[in-house]
């Protein structure tokens, strides 16, 4: 048989096994004869493949399905805590480990800080040692992959960090060293790509075909999915909406240029209008909170400021909020996606942020159906792109188009 043959056959099978293991893993459990029929593969296939997926222990047969006249047929279930996969979140002063079991629930989390100005020999060492330790909390052989949630500009297809824009490092073979260390798929994404895919399986994003996730914290970046699959560009760097400009005589961005919407609606931008309207003399809560130290203003105090009141605390989530607002407005005419979801810290602010974006896009948004487009928070919170990181090994287990577009992209 020409090697091609045998590859395509390879992969028919491998793209059937997906199918099927994607089919028990969303009913939650379904009889063999069911299976068949849903995916019109014939009952001798299922029969094999789910020998196979037996015999390797991420399948068990469960309890017996409704009878339909005769025997009543025994349920396929995944086995969901037979397997454990490690998810990682490189954040720019954090770095959070998750191990999780095949429906992405935690079983162990931990957080370890970043220093200043790290070396990329400090990032691998961090995250060597998490993942051992992990990986030591599991039978040997039972963690499946590895999926990395990491911030600025990645080649996903080589699990390359291409820029890492606050670590100052660029080409971070992470894909490459940690496989080599583990010896175990790893699998590397944008962050908030990441999160685009962790909502869109476990989050609020659930059934979303076309859906685009936010991420709004020290930066601003989107995770775009087109039918079901992530949209990357084609060198990465789609959904950087953080650097489009909001404002063209604005503040001085990370990037060099001026008036880039995260100057104006992420983290800095909030602290910079907070600190203008202080040295103007307006009267705040937030002067007594941060008691003269610039340094411990941050989203959360201004948030807190808000909450208690503070007027001008309110004004600056109402003002980062239009900001966002004409974002995705923009981002609704070029992509129009049929849910916006928006996560990240400083989107804890929750309705005193995403009032003022609804508010905009009802306002400008080109027809009655656009100016719908629902605009909801993240539902997987501080964990979304923690969770967005396991999902990418779980989606390329279970599901055939995400398999099907890693595979032949
Ligand atoms: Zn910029």
């Amino acid at each position: 048989m020409a090697s091609h043959l045998i590859g395509s056959f390879q992969l028919m099978k491998s793209l059937n096994r997906t199918l099927i293991l994607n089919i028990i893993r969303s009913t939650g459990g379904i009889s063999r004869a069911d299976i068949a029929k849903r995916t019109k593969l014939t009952p001798p296939t299922v029969t094999n493949l789910a020998a196979e997926l037996l015999s390797e222990g991420i399948v068990v047969e469960g309890q017996h399905g409704p009878s339909s006249g005769g025997r009543k047929p025994i349920l396929l279930k995944i086995n969901s805590r037979q397997f454990y996969v490690a998810g990682i979140d490189v954040g720019i002063s954090k770095i959070r480990f998750a191990l999780t079991d095949l429906d992405a629930r935690v079983l162990i989390r931990k957080t370890i800080p970043v220093q200043d100005s790290p070396k990329e020999a400090d990032i691998m060492d961090v995250l060597i040692q998490a993942i051992r330790s992990l990986s030591s909390e599991v039978p040997k052989g039972k963690l499946v992959g590895i999926g990395i949630g990491m911030h600025g500009i990645v080649n996903s297809a080589k699990g390359v960090a291409l820029y890492a824009p606050n670590f100052n490092l660029k080409n971070i073979p992470l894909k490459e060293k940690l496989e080599e260390e583990f010896g175990i798929p790893v699998r590397v994404e944008n962050d908030a790509r990441a999160m685009a895919l962790g909502e869109s399986w476990f989050g609020n994003g659930a059934g979303a075909a076309d859906m685009i996730c936010i991420n709004v914290g020290h930066g601003i970046g989107a995770g775009i999915l087109m039918d079901h699959k992530l949209f990357r560009g084609r060198h990465g760097l789609a959904g950087e909406i953080g650097h489009t400009v909001a404002d063209l005589n604005g503040p001085l961005c990370t990037c060099g240029n001026y008036g880039c919407l995260q100057a104006v609606a992420a983290h800095d931008g909030l602290k910079r209008a907070a600190m203008r309207e202080i040295s103007f003399g307006r009267k705040t809560l937030i002067t007594d909170m941060i008691s003269g130290d610039e340094s411990k203003l941050n989203g959360a105090l201004i948030y807190q400021a808000a909450i208690a009141g503070d007027e001008l605390a309110a004004d600056l989530f109402r003002q980062a909020g239009r900001y966002l607002g004409t974002a995705v407005t923009n981002l609704i005419h070029v992509m129009n996606p049929s849910k916006i979801i928006i996560g990240g810290g400083i989107s804890k602010a929750g309705d005193l942020l995403l009032d003022p974006v609804r508010e905009v896009v009802r306002q400008r948004a080109l027809d009655p159906e656009a100016k719908k487009t629902p605009i909801v928070a993240s539902g997987l919170g501080d964990e979304a792109a923690l969770i967005g990181a396991v999902t990418l090994i779980l989606a390329e287990m279970f599901s055939v188009q995400y398999k099907h577009q890693t595979e032949l992209v």
